[in-house]
């Protein structure tokens, strides 16, 4: 199973991880993603697309 992880150097905080993956990103009132959570299997693919999209390249999966 893998981790999602932020780097907190990157994030901008505008939260578009939250809106693409909102079954495993809650944002706080700021807009940054509250995460560091383990990704089940099936969301995996969910996963790496948030990954891929953020546009700070500050989400991350850790093996
Ligand atoms: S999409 Fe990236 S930059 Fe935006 S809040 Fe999420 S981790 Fe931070």
């Amino acid at each position: 199973m893998s981790r999602l992880v932020v780097d907190w150097g990157r994030c901008d905080g505008h939260g578009l991880c939250g809106v693409l993956l909102p079954e495993l990103v809650d944002l706080d009132d700021w807009g940054f993603p509250v995460v560091g959570v383990d990704v089940p299997d099936d969301l995996h693919p969910a996963a790496k697309t948030a990954v891929r999209s953020c546009p700070a390249l500050a989400l991350r999966l850790h093996s």
